[in-house]
């Protein structure tokens, strides 16, 4: 899989927060880098970067950036971008073709985003031609270019760890082991 990193516009603080944290917290259960968010609410990065504290990996947010010129400087790295909108062409008909990228920025809208960013796109994607959600849309997408299981990733220095169980609830609190 490429390495992931999430772009998240239109975000509204009065209105957005639980959705655009959950767009962050399933990015990186899938396996992404980090977050951009181009608007400033500095409680969703407290609130993800919380999360990953407390259940591993290095998973980022950076709060308040400008959408354009992280995507130009992304794509002078040699990244490419993915803009998922439920006009674009069909995941499906887009996954080989994603996968095959180095360093992969996936921007999901709020409201209405910038017709901009369809022409500075490598790939529009639609996760089926009908309008749900950016956290379903990231979900699904990060599913289907992964290379290896997603769901069975490790998260590293983690304090807190689950044992998977059929009934109930395993927890590990790796800070009291030390
Ligand atoms: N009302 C907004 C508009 O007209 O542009 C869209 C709202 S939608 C809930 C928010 C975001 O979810 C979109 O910007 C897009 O990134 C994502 N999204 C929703 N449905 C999608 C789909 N079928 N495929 C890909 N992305 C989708």
């Amino acid at each position: 899989m490429p390495r992931v990193v999430i772009l998240r516009l239109g975000h509204r603080p009065e209105r957005d927060k639980r959705i655009t944290t959950h767009v962050g917290l399933t990015a990186r259960a899938l396996g992404a880098e980090g977050m951009l968010l181009a608007s400033n609410d500095k409680g969703i990065k407290n609130a993800i970067e919380d999360v990953a504290d407390r259940w591993g990996g290095s998973f980022y947010v950076e709060n308040d950036v400008n959408w354009k010129s992280e995507i130009e400087k992304w794509k002078e790295e040699g990244g490419k971008v993915c803009h998922l909108s439920m006009y674009g062409i069909n995941l499906p008909d887009a996954t080989e073709d994603i996968k095959g990228c180095e360093k992969l920025m996936i921007v999901v809208g709020a409201e209405k985003v910038p017709t901009e960013i369809y022409d500075m796109a490598d790939w529009n994607v639609a996760v089926g031609n009908q309008p749900h959600s950016e956290v379903a849309a990231v979900a699904l997408t990060m599913d289907r270019i992964a290379q290896n299981e997603p769901l069975r990733q490790e998260f590293t220095d983690a304090e807190l760890t689950i044992i998977p169980t059929e009934y109930g609830k395993r927890v590990i609190d790796n800070k009291s082991k030390e």
